[in-house]
């Protein structure tokens, strides 16, 4: 395997662009070596400019759920290009995305379609302020709600990643309402409550995936919900990763705690930028135009995306992968831990539904202080042999892997062959 036109470009791609990405994860800075650069996928497989060809974990972090390129979603876009791009005006797809999006999250009356999860998120919490009339938020540590400067602290994904613990050009004054939390412990929860009087909202990851995946352990969720409950304060539930990931609808449902306000994106608009956030029609008429709480969009709702959101999720309902998705993680989860056993490797594995991800530690992970006992040279040594076998993984200890419903008998023989020979590459070096 070479990775020649990799190198080639991002060589070329440092001139004009922040370290050859246009996002930071991308960059293989945790793992070492050039990120590659994608030519094309189909299914579950992925092609570099190389001509190497992997089997896809990364999924575009998320989206792909059905694979790339699916043939139901390939022709619903292609139609609705035939009309156009973008109007500035509404368009009947608008209502039909919304009506699957509602029906399938018990506590959405109405929703606001916007670009991407960040988006979502931050107009999440602008609603829960304006609904409310408090200011505070809590969030948990090494949970990532996307980039919007109230919740660049203590943030997961690519700042766990980079060993960062908040951003620069975050102004004190932008953070100065936001708690920080530990996942998996309410009493750090209960103590900001009880010293602080004016928190709007408590949002969360319902399963954490931006630190690795990590399991809301016993009945964390419920009794978060009912704190919030008794505390006057809202709980917003970012499901941008989650959504539709391990069931039709969230996490939520499989917990059975009801959010007061859903935050969604990735899976929903199936590899065009989509983000949404949605709750009771109480809570929503804040938003403009009925309320007086704005945020607007140029591109939001866009035709192109909503086409892609309604083929993806109208596939997903008919597939109905989740228990297909339960097994085969299972048998990832097997093939790591035989393969760890093996070679005498320290290794915990997380997974949910279809989101799994080895840790390189001998500790239970159930937060993040917990996930950065992993060791991650070890992840880099690993990373790489998978790459050389012909598997694509997120270049981070930090990030989960995604499983397709186009994942086939043959991946997931050549998975189990490149785990066993990266986890024997780790035990040697
Ligand atoms: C990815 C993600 C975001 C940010 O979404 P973008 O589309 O990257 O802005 C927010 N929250 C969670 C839980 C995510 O996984």
């Amino acid at each position: 395997m070479n990775f020649k036109k990799s190198n080639q470009l991002y060589n070329q791609g440092l001139d004009n662009l922040v370290g050859a990405v246009n996002s930071p994860v991308r960059a293989f800075a945790s793992v070492g070596g050039n990120p590659l650069f994608i030519k094309k996928a189909k299914g579950s497989k992925i092609t570099d400019v190389d001509g190497n060809n992997y089997i896809d974990l990364v999924l575009s972090y998320g989206p792909m759920i059905l694979g790339h390129r699916h043939k139901k979603v390939d022709k619903a876009i292609r139609k609705t290009l035939k009309n156009g791009y973008t109007f500035g005006a509404s368009t009947k797809n608008e209502i039909k995305l919304a009506k699957i999006v509602c029906d399938a999250f018990p506590g959405m009356d109405k929703v606001r379609f916007v670009n991407s999860g960040t988006e979502a998120v931050l107009s999440a919490l602008r609603l829960a302020r304006a609904y409310t009339g408090k200011d505070k938020i809590i969030k948990f540590a090494g949970c990532y709600h996307g980039h919007s400067d109230a919740l660049l602290v203590a943030a997961g994904s690519g700042l766990a990643t980079l060993s960062i613990p908040g951003s620069k050009g975050v102004p004190n004054d932008a953070v100065k309402n936001t708690l920080i939390a530990e996942y998996n412990n309410l009493d750090s929860v209960k103590k900001h409550i009880k010293d602080n009087k004016d928190i709007a909202a408590v949002i969360i990851e319902p399963v954490g995936g931006n630190m690795g995946v990590v399991i809301p352990q016993n009945n964390f969720l419920k009794e978060l919900k009912e704190l919030c409950k008794a505390n006057g304060i809202l709980l917003i539930a970012d499901e941008v990763m989650t959504g539709f990931r391990s069931k039709f609808g969230g996490a939520q449902d499989l917990f059975n705690v009801e959010a007061d306000i859903t935050c969604l994106g990735k899976v929903i608009g199936g590899g065009f930028p989509v983000g949404a956030y949605g709750a009771r029609n109480e809570i929503m008429e804040m938003v403009s135009p009925l309320g007086a709480m704005y945020q607007a969009g140029t591109l939001s709702g866009n035709p192109i995306a909503m086409a892609s959101g309604i083929a993806t999720l109208s596939e997903l309902k008919k597939q109905n992968p989740y228990k297909k998705f339960d097994e085969v993680a299972e048998k990832i989860e097997g093939f790591l831990i035989n393969a760890a056993k093996k070679y005498n490797v320290d290794l915990v594995v997380n997974r949910f539904g279809s989101m799994i991800n080895p840790f390189f530690t001998k500790e239970n992970v159930t937060d993040f202080e917990t996930a950065q006992t992993s060791d991650t040279e070890k992840f880099g040594v690993f990373f790489w042999e998978m790459i050389l076998n012909g598997i694509f993984l997120p270049p981070s200890q930090f990030e989960a892997w995604f499983l397709s419903s186009a994942l086939s008998n043959d991946d997931m023989k050549k998975i189990e062959l490149a785990i066993d020979k990266a986890m024997e590459k780790v035990s040697i070096v």
